[in-house]
Order: structure tokens, then C-alpha cells, then sequence
């Protein structure tokens, strides 16, 4: 899942986006919501955590301007301004949670993943699908009850598609909610990911939408048989 981390304070900014790389996110940092504005307009993002005291235009600014535009993205409101009056204008604004810092990196990880589930209509914390079990608060991976061993990216890879089973995923978006923006993507990466997915799973696990992407495989792969 792909989080825009807008925050102005770089000591901070960075750890947070380490901190959220290191949890199993896609992160990206940003500076100022101008910037944060034009990569929403650019690419598919699940989920902003948005400081208020920005330079330039403030994050409430930023939050309403997304929100009269009907942008539905999570956003998490991360600051220090933790007055009632503020806490709850940022809720009004459009803001789905508000954390005053300083936050635990675990607790802001969670609500993240609170947010996300929702957003995906899936607010259980585990996702089954057929013989696959997946913790979203772990990461942790089950086929047919054994723990299978995934390498971080393609459980990241199987949660974006298990997040929407019903969709089809382009390989743009797949790699946009996959890579940060500083990490060179290899062509092929993708479908490495898929083919380990495949074979450490099941073959009919992931399905190939030829010329479009990729989509989740029928929840009866690999019953009994
Ligand atoms: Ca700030």
C-alpha cells in the first residue's frame, strides 16, 4: 500500500517514512502539500498522513481543497496542534483520523492499517481467500494453515490484490502502489513477483488479464483435488 507522508520537519519526515518502509508500506516523503497535491493528481495513492503546519498553504488547506474535489484517500492527520477547537476542524475538514505527536510508530501503523481496511471494505484484520490466510496486522501468510515465506514485496503485491478481489489491476497501478518514488523498477519486476506468488502458493493464485494486469485468482485454486 502506497503512503504519502507530508511533512515538513526532515528529521521527523524521515523517520516516519523509514519507520512506515520498515512496517511493510510503500512510503514516500514529502515537504509541503503542493507537492503532495501534484503526486495524488499523478498516480494512485491509499493513504496521506498530512501535518497541518506546512510551509506555504497549511494541511487543513490542502485536506479541504482535496476533499471539494471529491478525493477520496484516506488521510491522517499527524501534528502537534492538539487543541479540541483544532482536533476537531481537521475531522471536519475531511480528515479520517487525528493523531497529535508525538505518535508511537507502531500505533500510527495500526491506525494506518485501520484506515486502509476500511477503505478497501474489508475491516476484518484477517483476509481469507480460499486456501490463503493473510494477518494484516503481522504480514504473516498462511496456505491451507502452513506459514508460507514471502519476500516483503510480494506479500505487498498479494495484499493489493487481495485488498480488491474483484478488480483488475493495471501493472501501472500495481507498480505505483508498489515502489516509493526513488526505486528504479526493472520492467520485469512485476511478474517476478507474480511467478513467486505463483509458485510458492498456487499457480491459479494470481490471474494474468492480458493487456490490462493482473487480478486475484478464484478462491477455489488449489481445493482439494
Ligand atoms: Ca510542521
Amino acid at each position: 500500500m502506497r503512503i504519502l507522508i507530508v511533512e515538513d520537519d526532515r528529521l521527523l519526515g524521515d523517520g516516519l517514512c523509514q519507520g512506515l518502509r520498515a512496517s511493510g508500506f510503500s512510503a514516500d516523503w514529502l515537504t509541503d502539500g503542493a507537492a503532495a497535491d501534484a503526486a495524488l493528481a499523478a498516480g494512485d495513492v491509499d493513504l496521506i498522513v498530512l501535518d497541518l503546519g506546512l510551509p506555504g498553504r497549511d494541511g487543513l488547506h490542502w485536506l479541504r481543497h482535496w476533499r471539494r474535489r471529491a478525493e477520496r484517500v484516506p488521510v491522517l492527520i499527524l501534528t502537534a496542534r492538539g487543541e479540541l477547537a483544532e482536533r476537531i476542524a481537521g475531522l471536519d475538514a475531511g480528515a479520517d483520523d487525528y493523531l497529535v505527536k508525538p505518535v508511537p510508530l507502531a500505533e500510527l501503523a495500526a491506525r494506518i492499517r485501520a484506515l486502509l481496511r476500511r477503505s478497501h471494505a474489508r475491516p476484518e484484520p484477517v483476509w481469507t481467500h480460499g486456501a490463503l490466510r493473510f494477518e494484516t496486522d503481522s504480514r504473516r501468510v498462511f496456505w491451507r494453515g502452513r506459514p508460507v515465506e514471502l519476500a516483503p514485496r510480494e506479500t505487498a503485491l498479494l495484499e493489493l490484490l487481495l485488498a480488491s478481489p474483484q478488480r483488475v489491476l493495471s501493472r501501472a497501478t500495481l507498480q505505483q502502489r508498489l515502489y516509493h518514488f526513488e526505486q528504479d523498477i526493472d520492467s520485469n519486476a512485476l511478474e517476478v513477483h507474480v511467478h513467486h506468488l505463483r509458485r510458492k502458493l498456487h499457480p491459479a493464485i494470481v490471474r494474468t488479464v492480458r493487456g490490462v494486469g493482473y487480478a486475484l485468482g478464484p478462491a477455489d485454486a488449489g481445493s482439494a483435488r
